[in-house]
């Protein structure tokens, strides 16, 4: 939900799962039926099953499907044309990520819920809003198919020379995509069609740009639309057509005999109106007599109190005003009765003209939609192509060994708003396959991580990613446990989130997911703390075998590479000068020697005397500490059982083969197994 952020959930009646923040609506259950869906389905998709959608393992898929177009037709009342097809997602075609990374990476909203500075917001150059939309949905949708993202990755390489052009042309394109659902809704209005005229015929000039190039002609062949549907809004449509259909003034001149017509009476009603006026200036002898219209009470003649005695017996009084008389005469009254009518048939008719237009339109629907859908791919593959030049970004290479390698990475937010961004390093790989980050606070260990986990979801939405060099070896999920903050609306304390944060990525990380930690253990004392953090890394680090950064302020931590050789010391460094610190942001190999808590506090404003007296504390404490030795017993190797002969319920564990067991025999299996454990009777 956090990736699709829907607008609005249906759910059936009988399910009472909330969540806040999204509008739900039940649906009855019986809407929620896998077969009548299907049946639905195939009927509002014009074929006789569901066959060519690769759904048929997917029941409660198509039932959700089916119960949506319910909904859809409901509310809409009307034929939806543009829903032509379903498209099948399966979560391992995409990177996963939950809705704590999602938020933690500022993808398209900062940890403070802002719009920006985010990864969207200093990537996006698109030129169109389509294009805009699609960036964020790519941002969330990165794809574990590499056949798909070399192909965007060869696009953006081929319009480093083109993308000025390309969106040059595509920059005032309306929302086509947006159009083409109103038009399926037939609730377009007329510069909806104009925007879509324009779009049509100015796409040729976008298929000559890229037509060269071999990378860009799946997308270019969608930009020869067929002639005739620009053509056809062109004959229809004004240039520049009434924003509203009431008000008229949309079809064009010379499209519709009927509708010129009735055009004609209208616009000859002014020079008869001149007419009569001069006419009966000259009949009455009133020289100030005027021939008007309002809304009212239509057409008037009006004398002004001093020339009433010279009005002629042929007028009917119409309206009384404080210093005037309104009339009407025959004459004007056969006028205004045609007038008006020409007016008021002339606007049906210029809406029974539009409907046929829209009419016309529905059978180009799906050309259209994927004239738009081309049109926002150009313009994102552009956008990465502008930001690979501006922003001096590097086409990742995907390697099939497991390892992350990543030369002078940059985190994208913070290097647009810091003078000099230090660029770092990340090896990643199955000899080193955890990194323990360590360094004073503010030295840039969030950074660096987030740093990390962002250049590798660029890359595989397809984005040239901001580093001198990258590779990347495959990778199934991003995870991350970052930040402190209660959880208060959802009744958990800061500690309680993180330790559920870190459940997640222990039950679920693979050895292909990306984990980021940071800081684990810190919403309790600090020995519970460091037990659990220990505990952690080394589950990571040695059973999860995941690519695992782990930053911590538990120093202590930096002795496990002692016995984990899959595990690297890492720091950002940081130098005293005179009682001052300075941040390097550089990431150096080993750990940190100290963690500079007091420089970092004074750096905050914390008062000189608190300062001092921390000090002293500091002082007393660390010889009052048991000696270093005493204290690395925590971290020691557990010494190893006595040799014995592994229990029999191992053996028979390690025989089994859980894929060639029925059901029945899996049952017997465990039954077996549990006898086993139990303690043998004397
Ligand atoms: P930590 O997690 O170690 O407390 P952060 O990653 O939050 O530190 O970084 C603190 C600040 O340091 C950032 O807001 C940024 O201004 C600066 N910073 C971090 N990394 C770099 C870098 N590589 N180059 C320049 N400035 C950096």
């Amino acid at each position: 939900l956090e990736r699709i952020r829907p607008a609005e959930l249906i759910l059936p009646e009988s399910t009472d799962w909330e969540r806040g923040g999204i509008v739900t609506r039940r649906l009855a259950d019986w809407q929620f039926d896998a077969a009548t869906s299907a049946t639905l389905l195939a009927k509002q998709f014009g074929v006789r099953d569901l066959a060519s959608f690769d759904c048929a393992d997917q029941p409660l898929a198509v039932a959700a499907a089916g119960a949506l177009l319910q909904y859809v037709q409901q509310t809409q009342r009307s034929a939806l044309p543009h829903l032509t097809g379903l498209t099948v997602e399966r979560s391992d075609h995409y990177v996963r990520m939950d809705a704590a990374t999602r938020r933690n990476l500022e993808i398209t909203e900062t940890v403070q819920r802002a719009e920006a500075p985010t990864l969207f917001s200093v990537l996006n150059r698109c030129a169109t809003g389509m294009g805009a939309r699609l960036l964020a949905h790519a941002l969330h949708h990165p794809l574990t198919d590499r056949a798909v993202v070399r192909e965007r990755l060869a696009g953006v390489a081929a319009l480093a020379p083109l993308h000025r052009d390309v969106h040059g042309a595509l920059r005032g394109w309306p929302d086509i995509e947006r159009i083409v659902t109103r038009v399926a809704l037939r609730t377009a209005r007329p510069r909806d069609l104009t925007g879509l005229r324009d779009a049509l015929l100015a796409a040729p000039q976008l298929a000559a740009l890229i037509d060269q190039t071999p990378a860009l002609a799946r997308l270019s062949s969608h930009f020869r639309p067929d002639g005739r549907i620009g053509a056809g809004l062109s004959a229809a449509l004004l240039d520049e057509p009434a924003t509203m259909l009431r008000d008229g003034g949309v079809i064009r001149d010379g499209f519709d005999a009927e509708l010129d017509e009735l055009r004609a009476i209208q616009a000859h009603a002014g020079e008869f109106l001149i007419a009569l006026e001069q006419c009966e200036r000259e009949r009455t002898g009133i020289a100030n007599l005027r021939v008007e219209f309002n809304r009212v009470h239509g057409y008037f003649i009006e004398v002004t109190q001093g020339q009433l005695d010279k009005v002629p017996a042929d007028y009917r009084r119409r309206q009384t005003m404080k210093n005037a008389e309104r009339f009407i005469t025959p004459e004007l009254k056969a006028f205004e009765d045609k007038a008006l009518s020409a007016g008021e048939r002339a606007l049906a008719r210029e809406k029974v003209l539009y409907e046929a237009l829209l009419d016309r339109l529905a059978p180009d629907i799906p050309a259209l939609q994927a004239f738009a859908r081309a049109a926002a791919e150009l313009d994102v593959l552009a956008t990465h192509a502008a930001n690979a030049a501006e922003l001096r970004l590097c086409e990742p290479a995907f390697v099939e060994a497991d390892r992350v390698h990543i030369e002078g990475g940059r985190h994208l937010v913070v290097a647009s708003q810091v003078e000099n961004f230090i660029p770092n390093d990340c090896h990643l790989d199955r000899s080193r396959q955890l990194l323990l980050i360590t360094g004073p606070n503010m030295g840039g260990k969030s950074t660096y991580m987030r740093q990390v986990a962002q250049i590798v979801l660029l890359a595989h939405t397809g984005s040239f990613v901001p580093a001198a060099a990258a590779e990347i070896g495959p990778i199934d999920r991003i995870m991350t446990r970052i930040g402190a903050s209660d959880d208060l609306a959802g009744g958990r304390s800061t500690f309680m989130v993180e330790m559920t944060e870190a459940a997640a990525i222990l039950n679920a990380a693979t050895p292909r997911s990306l984990v980021l930690i940071d800081e684990i253990g810190r919403g309790t004392s600090t020995y519970d703390g460091l037990a659990l953090a220990w505990a952690i890394a080394r589950h990571l680090a040695e059973t999860t075998r995941c690519h695992a950064l782990f930053a911590t302020h538990y120093l202590e931590l930096t002795q496990l590479n002692a016995e984990l050789p899959n595990l690297a010391n890492v720091h950002l460094d940081a130098v005293e000068m005179k009682d001052k610190i300075v941040f390097l942001h550089k990431l150096e190999q080993g750990p940190a020697d100290k963690s500079y808590g007091l420089q970092v506090a004074q750096l905050a404003g914390v008062p000189k005397a608190v300062i001092r007296r921390a000090k002293k504390h500091l002082e007393d404490l660390l010889a009052a500490a048991e000696p270093p030795a005493a204290q690395a017993d925590l971290f020691a190797t557990p010494p190893a059982p006595p040799e014995a002969d592994p229990h029999p319920a191992l053996d028979r564990l390690a025989d089994l083969k859980p894929d060639e067991l029925s059901p029945r025999e899996a049952l017997d299996a465990l039954y077996e197994l549990k006898r086993l454990m139990e303690p043998k009777s004397p």
